[in-house]
Order: C-alpha cells, then sequence, then structure tokens
C-alpha cells in the first residue's frame, strides 16, 4: 500500500542534492555548489545563544517570535522606510518557514504564482504542495537577467495571485534597482498581485544599495517580505528568518505556525537578535567574500570558452558556458566525473538556465584556485 500523499507525490529532490550525492562517492572533490557561508558563525553570536540557553531560555516562546526579536527586525525595515511595527514581523524557520508560510496563507489551488526563470528551486515545491501552479517568467543575459514588464506582461494571467522576486538573484547575482522595482510595482498594482520579495542575500551586494519593493508607494499593503539570518551571519543552521508582511497576513501565518512548529528555537532567536543588534559582525565575512569575487573574476575571464554575467550581489556567479558546446548538465557531470568538482548546471533552474552553470565561492580562496584550475583543465581538453 502506498501511504504517500497525493498532495506530496509531485515533489522530488532538486537537481542540486543529486549531484551532491553522487559527489559523495568521490574522492579529493572541490564543490562549488554550496549555497551557504563557508564560515561559522561569529563567535560572539555562539556566545548569545549560548547565555540564551544557559539563563534558561529553554521553552517555547510566542508562536510569532520573541517579542524583542519582532521589534527590533521592524526597526531594521523602518531605517529602511517599510513603515512597519513587531505586529508586521513573524519569526520562522529560517527564510524557508517564512515562504512556506506565506504561500501557504496566499495560494488557493489554480493560482498561477509567477517565477523568475532561472529560479532558486524550492519555491517550486512549495507552491505546488498547496495545488498553486508554477508561470515561469523568462529572463536573459542581455536584459542583466532582470524581470522585465515585457515579459511579466506576456505571461500574466487571470488566475494570478502572487509574483515572487528575489534580489540579489540565486542562481544568477542579478540585482534589481529602484526603478527597475518601480516598473514591476506598477505592473503588479495593475493586475492587483500580491509580491513575496526574497532578500535573503540583501547583505551581499557588490555595488549599490539594495532596495526593497515595500517602500514604493502602494506596495507595502501587497508585499511580502522574507528574510533571513542564515546568509548575512552565516547561521544557516540555527533556522531562524523572519517574514514582514500586512497585519492580516501576519497574523495568519502565526496561526499556521502554531499549527505546524509552534515557534522558532528559543536560543536561535536571542542568537539572531544579538546579531541583529551587531551588524559590524557581518563585516570580516562581507570583505572576505569581496577578495573572493574579485579573484574569481580575474581567474575566470583567462579561461578559454568561459564567459560570466557580472553578478550585482549574492555570493554566485553564473558561468556562461555555451561555447564549450555542451549542455549545461553534461558540462557539470562530466566536471564531476573527470576532475571531482562541482558545479550546478543552470538547467536545473529553468529552462532560461540553459547555457550556463553556478558556481558558489564559498570556499576559501586556496580551494577556489584548485577548483579553478581543475576547471580550466577540463575546458582546455575540450579544445
Ligand atoms: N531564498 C533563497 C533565494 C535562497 O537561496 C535560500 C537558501 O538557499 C532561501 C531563501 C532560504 O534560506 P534559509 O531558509 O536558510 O533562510
Amino acid at each position: 500500500m502506498d501511504y504517500i500523499s497525493s498532495r506530496v507525490a509531485g515533489i522530488h529532490q532538486g537537481e542540486i542534492r543529486a549531484l551532491f550525492d553522487k559527489a559523495q562517492g568521490l574522492s579529493n572533490v572541490i564543490s562549488f555548489g554550496i549555497g551557504e557561508p563557508d564560515m561559522d558563525s561569529p563567535a560572539e553570536i555562539v556566545e548569545a545563544g549560548s547565555q540564551a540557553l544557559a539563563q534558561g531560555m529553554t521553552h517555547y516562546t510566542a508562536n510569532a517570535g520573541i517579542m524583542e526579536l519582532r521589534e527590533a527586525i521592524a526597526a531594521k525595515a523602518r531605517q529602511s522606510r517599510i513603515p512597519v511595527d513587531a505586529k508586521n514581523c513573524i519569526v520562522t524557520p529560517g527564510g524557508m518557514g517564512a515562504l512556506a508560510l506565506s504561500i501557504l496563507c496566499t495560494v488557493n489551488e489554480g493560482d498561477d504564482v509567477m517565477v523568475q526563470d532561472p529560479t532558486w528551486l524550492n519555491y517550486l515545491g512549495q507552491i505546488k504542495l498547496v495545488g498553486g501552479k508554477p508561470v515561469f517568467v523568462p529572463t536573459y543575459e542581455d536584459d542583466g537577467f532582470k524581470l522585465t514588464v515585457e515579459q511579466l506582461e506576456t505571461y500574466v494571467t487571470p488566475k494570478t495571485r502572487l509574483l515572487i522576486i528575489n534580489t540579489p538573484n540565486n542562481p544568477t547575482g542579478s540585482v534589481l534597482e529602484y526603478k527597475d522595482l518601480m516598473e514591476i510595482a506598477n505592473f503588479v498594482k495593475r493586475h492587483n498581485l500580491l509580491v513575496i520579495f526574497d532578500e535573503v542575500y540583501d547583505s551581499f551586494l557588490h555595488r549599490g544599495k539594495h532596495e526593497s519593493i515595500a517602500t514604493i508607494d502602494g506596495m507595502a499593503e501587497r508585499t511580502i517580505i522574507v528574510n533571513s539570518f542564515s546568509k548575512s551571519f552565516a547561521m544557516t543552521g540555527w533556522r531562524v528568518g523572519y517574514a514582514i508582511a500586512p497585519e492580516a497576513i501576519i497574523a495568519k501565518m502565526t496561526v499556521l505556525q502554531e499549527n505546524m512548529f509552534s515557534c522558532v528555537n528559543a536560543s536561535a532567536q536571542y542568537a539572531a537578535l544579538y546579531a541583529l543588534q551587531h551588524p559590524f559582525l557581518q563585516r570580516p565575512m562581507l570583505e572576505e567574500y569581496a577578495k573572493r569575487l574579485e579573484f574569481m573574476k580575474s581567474e575566470l575571464s583567462t579561461i578559454p570558452k568561459l564567459s560570466f554575467f557580472n553578478p550585482s550581489g549574492s555570493f554566485y556567479i553564473f558561468l556562461n558556458i555555451t561555447r564549450t558546446g555542451l549542455t549545461s548538465s553534461e558540462f557539470a557531470y562530466n566536471l564531476l566525473n573527470k576532475k571531482h568538482t562541482v558545479v550546478i548546471p543552470g538547467s536545473a533552474f529553468g529552462a532560461c538556465g540553459e547555457g550556463y552553470v553556478r558556481i558558489a565561492y564559498t570556499l576559501p580562496i586556496t580551494k577556489l584556485q584548485e577548483g579553478l584550475n581543475r576547471i580550466r583543465e577540463y575546458v582546455e581538453e575540450l579544445l
């Protein structure tokens, strides 16, 4: 007898996981596949979490999270001109928890949900879980991998309810500027849509300033901001993220969280509060990533047959491999088999990712160098 519900039957392991599983069986692997900072969480944050435990923060917290953290999240948003307070904020198990609760609370069966192509994969499973239909909106390197209103207008349907925006973007590293967001906001208002604005990479900006769509007139009431401590403070394993949204949506998400996970780990919430109060703790990590990016760009530009989209944010580089004549899957699997090096095929992120592979430079420079040497050898052997 098959005990698996039809609701989850169509949800599968992503290609990224499949590649990691394959890499497990190989020796001396260099992985450019890992979408998380390689540094440990800053020691002071770990200490704040430990102290919380020692002081008895070992109990359930309020379902929406501890009030001090919700207030700190709201205060940070207000600094970015988003007019909210604690009742607009919920603390969730990572950004993924915020996304899951947002989608469960707002998408009905049969609704269309627009996502950028290429896209971070986990949106798709969550949309399918609620019976929604992901609608891929193509983006191209020539347009800086940005969503354009022209494409959005082509793909919007009477059933479209939600648009998911991710900036800085995984996997491309593109960033939407204020003028881009203004145009998208006009489109969203014209079609009366809701937006999930996933900004989990907002600390990883290579130039300019992170802009939020919620600051634009008439958008705060139709935007759910999703953010997380995972990437910005190297805290992936703590599982703390949050959503900022209109009060009615947060109230529903809170009731849903009560029924699903109760609350986020108490000590992790105190660690996250400490992180938010000490943003300078990010600095060493961000400086290291800036150095790595420059290193990667200068090395990659000397490898024949490859070019890359110059990223404006995130810790990914989307490498254009079309001139090798291989599909992205062939490129990635052959590279793994021959050189024990992991990159993620762009096709795993959607049809528009074909012709690219994603490289995460979440490794120390010595390892990056070794990995790039292997890629160079691999490409030269193709010539
Ligand atoms: N959103 C994007 C675009 C991501 O890449 C990730 C993680 O890789 C997340 C959300 C969720 O991160 P977390 O649940 O660790 O906060």
